[in-house]
């Protein structure tokens, strides 16, 4: 089973929910914890383990000036704006290039060939008894985070349970972390910008077909707009954490709620079970 944990912004507990969830199931069982918020990945603060690290490569052109005529059709052909062909020199922006190889193949003079440029690393480590973490990171200044979410997703492949910690919104690399998912839960607190992102990204998982719930976070008992709106769009509601001082020093000291407070250990199997039984779950 594939279960994401998301959330439509940033801040609402996403994490907390993914790493509480995945350490409190690797005391029961095997558990694959891979943090695909590869822009600013954080899952590892609640982990501190030992790492090992491969790179995330991709394919990009390499031009030979000596043979190149400036006919223009590689910039002509890359429907990503990654290559300019000016009169006296062809200019090219690696961070936009997908690494389809069109350029080659058009390139006249034989002027192009491809090479592999590192744009991140995947991390791992086992930090826990049955629990892996496997961490996406993507480089500063570089924009490619779905070609690193897939490469981090495809070494959690073929493991019974994973638990993905997705980025926030609703951009392409949400939808790589979804898509062909088994079930999600969505992280959200009742507040006016968590209940308009709760129905953008709960959008985006029904057109997936990916069957959802709602983690209520921080809940003071204020939360009828959100369990409004999950009642309209059939969203069931998983989990409802309060507002608590003990929950949030835990969570700014880098600690498990579930370590901490171990009366919460109970709540978080109690999350899995309901998600796993989510009406369309395989
Ligand atoms: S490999 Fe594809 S995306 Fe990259 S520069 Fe060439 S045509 Fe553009
Ligand atoms: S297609 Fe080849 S020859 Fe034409 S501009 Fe590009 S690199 Fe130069």
């Amino acid at each position: 089973m594939r279960l994401v944990v998301a959330s439509g912004k940033g801040g609402t507990g996403k994490t907390l929910v993914a790493s509480n969830l995945a350490a409190v199931l690797a005391s029961e069982r095997e558990v694959v914890l891979v943090d695909c918020d590869v822009e600013e990945p954080n899952a590892h603060l609640f982990f501190p383990s030992e790492e090992k690290t491969l790179p995330v490569l991709t394919d990009v052109p390499a031009f030979d000036n000596s043979r190149c005529t400036h006919c223009g059709n590689c910039g002509d052909s890359c429907q990503f704006g990654a290559i300019v062909v000016l009169k006296d020199r062809v200019l090219f922006f690696p961070a936009m290039c997908h690494g389809c190889g069109g350029c080659e193949l058009v390139c006249p003079e034989g002027a192009i060939t491809m090479e592999k440029r590192s744009i991140g690393h995947v991390a791992f480590s086992t930090p826990r008894s049955g629990l892996v973490l496997i961490t996406g990171v993507l480089h500063e200044r570089e924009v490619m985070s779905p070609h690193v979410i897939r490469e981090a997703l495809a070494y959690a492949s073929g493991h019974d349970l994973v638990i993905c910690d997705a980025p926030p919104g609703t951009a392409c690399p949400v939808v790589e972390t979804l898509e062909g998912a088994d079930a999600c839960i969505f992280v959200t607190e009742p507040t006016p910008f968590g209940l308009h992102d709760l129905i953008l990204a709960a959008g985006v998982a029904e057109v997936l077909g990916v069957p959802s719930g709602v983690v209520i976070n921080r809940s003071m008992g204020d939360e009828g707009s959100i369990r409004n709106l999950c009642r309209a769009r059939n969203l069931p509601i998983l989990m409802t954490i309060p507002f608590d001082r003990g929950i949030a020093e835990a969570a700014n000291s880098g600690q498990l709620v579930t370590d901490r407070m171990p009366g919460m250990k109970d709540q978080f199997l109690k999350l899995f079970t309901r998600a796993s039984a989510l009406p369309g779950v395989r």
